[in-house]
Order: C-alpha cells, then sequence, then structure tokens
C-alpha cells in the first residue's frame, strides 16, 4: 500500500543512520588524538569529547525529526547550538520497507521514550580497547524496550585494514534482529562475560556460585550483549550497582527481540518510561539461552545485598 510507514518503524530508520554517523564520529575523535577526557564521578566513570559529541548529534537529529518524542541521554551537556555538520538527517530504507507489528502501528511520538548511550564502554576507548566500545539507541514504549540499534563503531579492527570497520545491529520486538549473525554458546559450557573495569567482591563472589567454565571481562553492556547473541557467552552477570537505563534498553530490546532474556540479579524486569530512576541498582542477568539456570543460581546473599 502507500501508507506512510509506522511511527516506530521511522524512529528505528533513522536512529540506524544516526548511530552510523556516531560511529563516524567516535572513530574520526580518536584517530584525531585528543580525546578531553573528563572525570564524572571519578576516575571510573569517564567522558571523553565523543562521549559529548556524539550525544550531541543523535539527540539534536532524532529532535528535529521526533519533535514529541521524549530523548533521555546519558551526557549532561551545556544546552549550547549543536552545529549543523552533527545533524544526521538520513535513514535506513530496509528498516522502512519492514511491516511494523500490529501492536506497535499506533503508537504517538508523545508515547516514545529514547534512551541514549552515545559510546558505552568509554574506560576501554580510552584504553585502546576498542572494539568494546558501542553506541546505545534503546526505544521503550509503555516503559517497555522495544526497539534497539547498536553500533559497534570498531567492529572487525583488528581483522585488518581489508576489513570492513564497523556494523550496525537493530531489532524489533515481534520482527527479529539483524546485522550479525545470531550463535548459540558452546553446550552445557557455563562462560560468564562480565565488567572489565568495575569489580567488586560482590561482583566476583556472584561469578564464583555459578561455577563457570571461564569468565570474559570486557567492558560496555553493549558489548557484552553482542557477545551473548554470538555464541561467546553464555550469561551477562554483574551483581553490581553502575550499570543505567541507557546501558540496557537497546540490548534488551535486541536481546529479546531473538528470544533472549535481560533482567536485574532478582529477575525484576527493567522498566524505561520517562520517570524512571536511571540507575540499575541491582545489578544485571542476562542470557540468550537458559536464563532460569542462571537466575536459579544467584545466591540469596547476592540478591540480599542488592536492593532494586
Ligand atoms: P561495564 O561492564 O563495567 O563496562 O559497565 C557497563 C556500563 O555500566 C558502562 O556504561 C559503565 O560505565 C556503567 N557502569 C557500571 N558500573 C559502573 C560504576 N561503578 N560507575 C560508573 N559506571 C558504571
Ligand atoms: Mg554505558
Ligand atoms: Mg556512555
Amino acid at each position: 500500500s502507500m501508507a506512510s510507514p509506522a511511527l516506530l518503524m521511522r524512529v528505528v530508520a533513522s536512529a540506524y543512520s544516526v548511530a552510523e554517523k556516531a560511529a563516524t564520529i567516535v572513530r574520526n575523535v580518536m584517530a584525531a588524538g585528543d580525546l578531553a577526557i573528563v572525570e564524572k564521578t571519578g576516575a571510573n566513570d569517564l567522558q571523553t569529547k565523543a562521549d559529548r559529541l556524539v550525544q550531541m548529534s543523535i539527540c539534536a537529529s532524532l529532535a528535529r525529526k521526533f519533535p514529541k518524542v521524549t530523548i533521555i541521554g546519558e551526557e549532561e551537556l551545556s544546552t549550547d547550538e549543536v552545529t549543523e555538520e552533527l545533524i544526521e538527517d538520513g535513514h535506513c530504507e530496509e528498516i522502512l520497507k519492514r511491516t511494523c507489528p500490529a501492536q506497535y502501528t499506533g503508537i504517538k511520538e508523545e508515547e516514545l521514550v529514547i534512551w541514549v548511550d552515545p559510546l558505552d564502554g568509554t574506560k576501554e576507548y580510552t584504553e585502546g580497547l576498542l572494539d568494546h566500545v558501542t553506541v546505545l539507541i534503546g526505544i521503550a514504549y509503555g516503559g517497555k524496550a522495544i526497539a534497539g540499534v547498536i553500533n559497534q563503531p570498531y567492529y572487525n579492527y583488528e581483522a585488518g585494514a581489508d576489513a570492513v570497520l564497523g556494523r550496525t545491529i537493530w531489532g524489533v520486538l515481534g520482527i527479529g534482529a539483524f546485522g550479525f549473525q545470531l550463535t548459540e554458546a558452546p553446550a552445557g559450557k557455563h562462560i560468564i562475560i562480565t565488567t572489565r573495569s568495575h569489580s567488586s567482591t560482590l561482583v566476583n563472589d556472584c561469578i564464583s556460585a555459578l561455577n563457570p567454565d571461564s569468565v570474559i571481562r570486557v567492558g560496555g553492556a553493549g558489548n557484552k550483549v553482542i557477545q551473548l547473541i554470538e555464541g561467546k557467552a553464555s550469561a551477562y552477570v554483574f551483581a553490581s550497582p553502575g550499570c543505567k537505563k541507557w546501558d540496557t534498553c537497546a540490548p534488551e530490546a535486541i536481546l529479546h527481540a531473538v528470544g533472549g532474556k535481560i533482567t536485574d540479579i532478582h529477575g525484576n524486569s527493567f522498566q524505561y518510561n520517562k520517570e524512571v530512576k536511571h540507575m540499575n541498582s541491582a545489578g544485571v542477568l542476562a542470557a540468550l539461552r537458559n536464563y532460569d539456570y542462571y537466575a536459579s543460581r544467584i545466591p540469596n546473599t547476592v540478591k540480599q545485598s542488592l536492593m532494586p
């Protein structure tokens, strides 16, 4: 038909292009060599010029096209004029051609909340662990993460000069997720993926209680969920506060779109309405398969230490 695409599909299609522009900014800032690092709450909570420019780019670009949508970004920025060169106006045609799931066709701009992590894995970005970095744009409706875009600006960077650098993963509940190869983790093995730069005794005690075959410590919530859907790890376990709604919204939508599950450490689902507290105080537990197995093995002592 000639009917114009549903709002949700237009938002996802635009977010796709906006995330690609963001990735270009992330690479350009690093290439220019001056990260202009600012400590937020401390040395393990950093902001770089890339975090700032990318947030301005994403939020201003989406706000221009969808003025009534609520957009919540990680960084607190001065309300400077955004220069025109930061604005991305494009969209992904392929996404626009997809049929919007029936339950989302009537969504209005005022009902959407977009959670933006302009650069997830900043600590690792400053240390040159570039493939840990992602750009996260999560889209929520009725308090639920229903769609998301994850761009990995340095995907393939260790594969040599011929490899295509960067990729964009997108997903919508009821459609699926695209831009990667869904892969099962090794059967019968418990490979736990967790934080690299925000560990604590509780984080490590919780992992030990799961009797892991191996533990992967890497930066970024986006990066860890990508590793779940690509079969590199069987569960993402983070028994600590610190992770925020913009860290989990886009990864959650993509993980749920392919049949996985993410919750806090108690098994409570995350809420993404605009009034919600930003901090995921009760940690993160996620898996593509066998979520219930991992949930059933989180010690009560750990749960008691992490109140929602
Ligand atoms: P990580 O797995 O350590 O990369 O954390 C995932 C996301 O949560 C990143 O955006 C981190 O910046 C954030 N995060 C986790 N723990 C903390 C913390 N203690 N302080 C600040 N940010 C944190
Ligand atoms: Mg983050
Ligand atoms: Mg960030």
